[in-house]
Order: C-alpha cells, then sequence, then structure tokens
C-alpha cells in the first residue's frame, strides 16, 4: 500500500480530502481548530515535498448552497496556520474549479467550496417532498447516483494523487471520501498521517492487541452500544460496563433502580450479553454501587447506594466509591484499553468523580506501558475536561467513524484505499 511518507510529491497535486468540519460562531469565527491542526503534518509534508494542494471537505449539513456553511470562512484561519497564502474558490465543480486547479504552482494551496453544497458529494437526493412515493424516491436516488459518477471523476482530474485525511467521514461511503480513491492506481492514493494514526491506533486494540484487554463501554443507552459490545466479548478479557446502561444491566438481574436510566425493552438483551461473556470467559465488570440524586441536577440531595437498591424516586448519576476503585483495578492491570462513554454524568461536577477515577486508572495504566485509546463522542470530552488527553496513548477524532470500527465494521474510506 502507498504511503504518505514513501509518495514524493515534488511537481504533483494532490487531492486532499481533510475533516474541515468546524463549528463557527454567529460571526463565522472559528471556535475550535482541532480539525484543522490535525491535518497540518500531512499538508506540510506534501508543500515540503514541492507538491500543490487541492483541499476538499464538507462543513455541517447544508441542504444546497448556504453562506454560512461556505468554506471561505476557514481560509484565513488556514493560511495563518500554514503560514503562506491560501487560495480559494467557490465551487467544487466545473470551469472556475478546473482553471484554478491548473494553474496551482509547486507548493501553492487552493481550498475548494463545500463539497456538500452537491447532493453528489453524499449521494443523496435532496428536495423531494414529503409525501413523494416509492417510485419517486427511488427515481430520484437513481438520478443522483448516475451524476455522483461524474461529480466523482471530475473531483479526480484535478489532481495527480489522492490522499485521504478525513478518518471523521471515513465511515461515509462517499464521493470525496471513498468512491474517488477507484479513479487513482494503488500507487497515487494512501493516507493522510492523521489517518494512518486513527487506524494503527484503532488496529492496535482491535488486532492482535497485547492482554489483557479491557474495554470499558458506558454511556446512556444500551441499545446504541449494542452492536460495539456484542463484538467486543470476543476480543476482550474485561469487559466493564458503566454509565447509564448499568442499571438496565442491575434491572435485568432483579435489582430496583428507581428512577434511573433504564431501558425495559432491553432487559432480556443485557441478559444475553451476561451469559455470553459467561461462555467466552469475559470477565463482564459491573458497578456495584453508586451515587444516587433525587432530581437530574448538579445540586440535586445526593446519598451512595448498592446499584440494584435504588430508592424510588432516586436515580443512579455516578460510580460509587467502591465501583471506581474495582474498576480502577481492573483498568490498572491491563495492557490495552479501550474507553468508550462516561461513567456518570460528567457534565455535572458533582457526578464526574466515577468518570475521573477512570481516566486517571487509564492514565496510571498507559504510564505503566498500556496502549489506551479513547474515543467516541463524549469520552474524548471526558478526557479533555480532566486534561489528561496527553497522558492517554491515542484520543480519536472520529466519534461515529471510530465507533463502526469498534463495532468491528470495514470503513468505507479504509477500504478504497487498502483494497
Ligand atoms: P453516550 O452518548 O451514549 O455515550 O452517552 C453519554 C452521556 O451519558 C453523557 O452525556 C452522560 O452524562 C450520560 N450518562 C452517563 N451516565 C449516566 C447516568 N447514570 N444517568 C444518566 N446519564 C448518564
Amino acid at each position: 500500500m502507498q504511503t504518505l511518507d514513501k509518495f514524493n510529491f515534488a511537481g504533483k497535486k494532490a487531492f486532499v480530502r481533510v475533516d474541515f468540519n468546524v463549528p463557527l460562531d454567529e460571526n463565522m469565527n472559528i471556535t475550535d481548530d482541532t480539525r484543522m491542526r490535525a491535518a497540518l503534518p500531512t499538508l506540510k509534508k506534501i508543500l515540503a515535498d514541492g507538491g500543490s494542494i487541492i483541499i476538499g471537505s464538507h462543513l455541517g449539513r447544508p441542504k444546497g448552497r448556504e453562506d454560512k456553511f461556505s468554506l471561505k470562512h476557514i481560509v484565513k484561519h488556514l493560511s495563518e496556520l500554514l503560514g503562506q497564502p491560501v487560495k480559494f474558490v467557490d465551487d467544487c465543480q466545473g470551469d472556475a474549479v478546473k482553471k484554478a486547479a491548473a494553474e496551482l504552482k509547486a507548493g501553492e494551496v487552493l481550498v475548494l467550496e463545500n463539497l456538500r453544497f452537491y447532493a453528489e458529494e453524499e449521494g443523496k437526493p435532496r428536495g423531494l417532498a414529503e409525501d413523494a412515493g416509492d417510485e419517486e424516491k427511488a427515481a430520484a436516488k437513481k438520478a443522483v447516483k448516475a451524476s455522483q459518477k461524474e461529480f466523482t471523476k471530475h473531483l479526480a482530474e484535478l489532481a495527480d494523487a489522492y490522499v485521504n485525511d478525513a478518518f471523521g467521514t471515513a465511515h461515509r461511503a462517499h464521493a470525496s471520501t471513498a468512491l474517488i480513491a477507484d479513479c487513482f492506481a494503488p500507487e497515487n492514493k494512501m493516507f493522510g498521517y492523521l489517518m494512518q494514526k486513527e487506524v494503527e491506533a484503532v488496529e492496535k486494540v482491535m488486532k492482535n492487541p497485547v492482554r489483557p484487554v479491557t474495554a470499558i463501554i458506558g454511556g446512556s443507552k444500551v441499545s446504541s452500544k449494542i452492536t460495539i459490545i456484542e463484538n467486543l466479548l470476543s476480543k476482550v478479557d474485561n469487559l466493564i460496563i458503566c454509565g447509564g446502561m448499568a442499571y438496565t444491566f442491575a434491572k435485568a438481574m432483579g435489582g430496583k433502580v428507581g428512577t434511573s436510566l433504564c431501558e425495559d425493552d432491553m432487559l432480556e438483551t443485557a441478559i444475553n450479553i451476561m451469559n455470553k461473556a459467561k461462555e467466552l470467559n469475559v470477565n463482564l465488570v459491573l458497578p456495584t454501587d453508586c451515587v444516587i440524586a433525587d432530581s437530574f441536577s448538579n445540586d440535586a440531595k445526593t446519598s451512595t447506594c448498592k446499584n440494584n437498591e435504588i430508592p424510588d424516586g432516586w436515580m443512579g448519576l455516578d460510580l460509587g466509591p467502591e465501583s471506581a476503585k474495582v474498576l480502577a483495578n481492573v483498568i490498572k492491570s491491563s495492557k490495552t484499553i479501550l474507553w468508550n462513554g462516561p461513567a456518570g454524568v460528567f457534565e455535572f461536577p458533582n457526578f464526574e468523580a466515577g468518570s475521573r477515577a477512570i481516566a486517571q486508572a487509564i492514565v496510571e495504566a498507559t504510564a505503566a506501558g498500556a496502549f489506551s485509546l479513547i474515543g467516541g463522542g463524549d469520552s474524548v470530552a471526558c478526557i479533555n475536561k480532566f486534561g489528561f488527553a496527553d497522558k492517554v496513548s491515542y484520543v480519536s477524532t472520529g466519534g461515529g467513524a471510530l465507533l463502526e470500527c469498534i463495532e468491528g465494521r470495514e470503513l468505507p474510506g479504509i477500504k478504497a484505499i487498502r483494497g
């Protein structure tokens, strides 16, 4: 497989798919440029080789051309980050784009307009009436799929090489994230550095990990994590289930959970997971105690009790001290750790202690040589809140994409390059 390090971009034009889907305030100022910074090593390598760059990205979820989703808003900041001027063309299709790309000189950077201004990027029809019939929907889908080929070919023809550095959208089979790769020979398509790091981190956990392996799955709902849990059961030594999900397990075992988060339609699923864990010899670790509150509020009255003896009118919002200790010990005895989903309502300072204890244990295990991967939405916010992001092995930038990897799916953006 081609790699960024092996490829010499001198005199070549690279189409680089990045994830510049950054948050903007009402004055169109970038409020968090993490995603832009994450792509800099790739962009700098291409420029240092003497190549030129055509940047493609999406921003937000536009329904067509919408000024607030224009990538023109990120150009000035990208230019500051790269320390050089950056060109912008207010389209991603057509003659003006072809001309701007053709005129690009070695060492120059051109940003294309938001790829999702065109329905062809996602390959999903737009503007269908709500009461459109199945036939109409099928015809619209067929039409957009047909024009998607032209759209993709147009993007590919702008460049000599294709670099995908957008891990955050690697789980989408879109024109610029996956389909475009087919237009390039194997030696001319590759991952960017960010994508490469993400893929390596996931594989360290999911393929031949150093044992013992511990996955910590928290968050709110069993239903949203069921595929992940099922896939992990055949891979891990310890599976810690915490957060709001744990109360569904407590109730499934006949416990009293008060007004805690609980999915009654998942009780049987919880029992099946416990049986499967036993069958596979996986140590399934559930919290035994919790911090309870008399309302869903940081200022609620609190107490501590067993996870399966929560009084009526009270809800479990965090791990209790006993569970925090037990879970931390399991984590500290691990050599590979995956954490997805907080252990409590960490957004409320009074209910963050359990998630903090988990984060602290991961930091200690990492310092002792374990590999730790944190990812998928709220656990990233959690590790950042506690200031531990640089004390774990890897914090993933891809929410949905990482979750799909843990579910065991092959991401279209990865497959398109690997073949
Ligand atoms: P998820 O998106 O499923 O990973 O869930 C993350 C959310 O779960 C966070 O916003 C947490 O506040 C929430 N959460 C964690 N533990 C609990 C709990 N015991 N009760 C209610 N919400 C919880």
